[in-house]
């Protein structure tokens, strides 16, 4: 029901700290009602992702947190670094921990999603991996997300994050925004969204090239920051809510053929 990503760049932060803020975020977005929550962040050897998913409150897995990750190793700051989270109002699986959120693509964890809203062929996309070898461990639709990016970097070696990403994205059906974190591109989070809303923040030390200000719209079009007005000859995109960008789907003949 939310999904929540933190990428550090400008000043070293230990894990604790990006964990503290995934909570945050995950506290943020508690309005919108949830049953079960999850959060995964990078290894502090760098070469793993660790996962920690409750059923229930934020609160709950604020404390699984705490006992998971105290010690040394995860106070140490490190400059780049990205963690993922997710509270879950279940559409398909039981709430349970092994439903929640992130899901992930394989044993090693090597890509690893949260997603906000329904994959609705999904049955068709698990029958093409499950034919190829893939084995499901949970009852959702997303799970099958985390495995075709998998099958995806596994056919196609030189694609990018962003690229497999994508392909993902034109194979599926349905209206959700996600993010993806992953064990082959550290330091990268690729998220998109097909008609569900997903916010972008970003925190500079200086200002970023101040030509692209974006104008946020909330309900019935309705400027949330009207005091960039004076900008307006800056602003060099201007998306009114509900006119977003649509990512071409295949014709369902074609979605699950090979790719
Ligand atoms: N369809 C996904 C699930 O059931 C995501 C639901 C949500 O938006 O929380 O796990």
């Amino acid at each position: 029901c939310g999904i929540f990503a933190y990428l550090n760049y400008l000043t070293p932060k230990s894990r604790q700290e990006v964990l503290d803020l995934l909570v945050t975020g995950l506290k943020r977005l508690e309005y919108r009602g949830y049953d079960s929550t999850g959060v995964a962040i990078d290894s502090p050897d760098n070469k793993n992702i660790v996962m920690v998913k409750r059923t229930g409150k934020v609160k709950v897995l604020e404390e699984a947190i705490q006992e998971h990750f105290s010690g040394g190793d995860y106070s140490e700051p490190v400059l780049t670094h990205i963690g993922i989270a997710h509270t879950r109002w279940a559409t398909h699986g039981v709430p349970c921990e092994r439903n929640s959120h992130p899901h992930r693509s394989d044993e090693e964890n090597g890509f690893v999603v949260v997603h906000n809203g329904i994959i609705t062929n999904y049955n068709d996309v698990k029958t093409f991996l499950a034919k190829r070898g893939y084995e499901f461990e949970s009852d959702t639709d997303t799970e099958v997300f985390a495995k075709l990016v998998h099958h995806l970097w596994k056919t196609h070696p030189t694609y990018s994050f962003r690229e497999l990403v994508e392909q993902a994205i034109l194979q599926v059906e349905g209206a959700f925004a996600i993010a993806v974190k992953s064990k082959h591109f550290p330091g990268e989070c690729v998220a998109s969204r097909r008609s569900s809303p997903l916010l972008v923040g970003i925190k500079t030390k200086t200002r970023l090239a101040t030509d692209h200000i974006p104008i946020l719209y909330g309900k019935d079009d309705k400027k949330l920051n009207p005091d960039q007005d004076a900008d307006s000859g800056k602003q060099q995109e201007i998306r009114p809510h509900g006119q977003s960008r649509e990512l071409p789907v295949l014709p369902r003949s074609e979605s699950t053929s090979e790719f």
